[in-house]
């Protein structure tokens, strides 16, 4: 099923892409590493005296990590939580403190107005860039921000789906994509019919038709240009997946719930929103939906 929006505005300014590669900051890998933390020795050798095994032994024996990088790379972790407490203590001193009555009722339950799936990608944190309080939207974020058709069985996403629809009755389901999407990149490469045991791709290829729609309006541009159609496209086909869903395509019908699209340029920082225009009478004649309400912010 295809919707007739939006006319894609593809950038053919392909400096906008150099950024597309992920920062290189590797420096949070704790799990592989923890196992080489002084305390863990500690632990190890405990068991290694009490038990003498020598496959306790052996895997004693990757030693040599160098102690200057390993003094360093403690300070650095201790760095990052010092930040993040401090962050922590300041969130509760100037907003949790001072709007405890709102905290408290919070603590209660919630009632958010939106449910919110957006790309996990570390640069597009929705309430950041939106600046939702807690409590005001349910948020899901996933590898390219995608929605599977109901027929495609229970993932993450269609479980909190049913959770912000059913039980929190949010009004408003809002899927953001963005710029520079790493996951519709990996979408894009794939090839005609590939499998893949690759877990990216294997999810991704849920937004295959968006591809398809991609690869057949925008074959004359570059692989670049194709990637930026096709993460709005694949927005427009996750709203339309949203409607297989029958609790939700009846409480849209119903007028009862809401369903939009958005898209977040970083390169530029600008915002677009749309609508999806469903009265519960089907698509037009060419299977299409129509949208409107649609908006640029910049
Ligand atoms: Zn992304």
């Amino acid at each position: 099923m295809a919707i007739s929006i939006p006319t894609t505005s593809v950038s053919k300014d392909s400096s906008v892409f150099n950024s597309i590669n992920s920062p290189k900051n590797n420096t949070q890998i704790y799990g592989s590493q923890l196992k080489f933390e002084d305390s863990q020795f500690k632990y190890l050798g405990l068991i290694k005296r009490n038990q003498g095994s020598l496959r306790l032994e052996a895997s004693f024996a990757p030693t040599q990590v160098a102690p200057v990088k390993d003094m360093e790379k403690k300070q650095n972790d201790l760095n990052l939580f010092n930040d993040m407490r401090d962050r922590f203590l300041s969130f509760k001193r100037f907003k949790y403190l001072e709007k405890s009555d709102h905290y408290q009722k919070l603590a209660n339950g919630q009632a958010p107005k939106f449910m919110v799936i957006a790309c996990a990608d570390s640069r597009v944190c929705p309430t950041s860039i939106l600046g939702f309080e807690p409590g005001e939207a349910f948020v899901v974020r996933n590898v390219a921000n995608l929605v599977p058709p109901f027929e495609n069985g229970p993932t993450e996403t269609n479980a909190a789906l049913e959770f912000a629809v059913n039980a929190l009755k949010v009004e408003n389901l809002f899927i953001v994509g963005h710029s520079c999407c790493g996951g519709i990149q990996a979408l894009m490469s794939m090839q005609d019919g590939e499998h893949s045991s690759v877990f990216i791709k294997d999810w991704v290829i849920n937004g295959k038709q968006a591809r398809t729609s991609t690869k057949a309006f925008a074959a004359d541009l570059s692989f670049e240009q194709q990637c930026r159609h096709c993460e709005k496209e694949s927005v427009n086909h996750s709203l339309v997946n949203l409607l297989s869903y029958p609790w939700i395509e009846e409480r849209v019908r119903n007028g009862l719930l809401f369903i939009h699209g958005g898209y977040y340029d970083f390169i530029n920082c600008t915002f677009e929103k749309w609508t999806l225009d469903y009265k519960g009478n089907g698509a037009q004649e060419d299977g299409k939906y129509a949208i409107k309400d649609r908006v640029f912010w910049s």
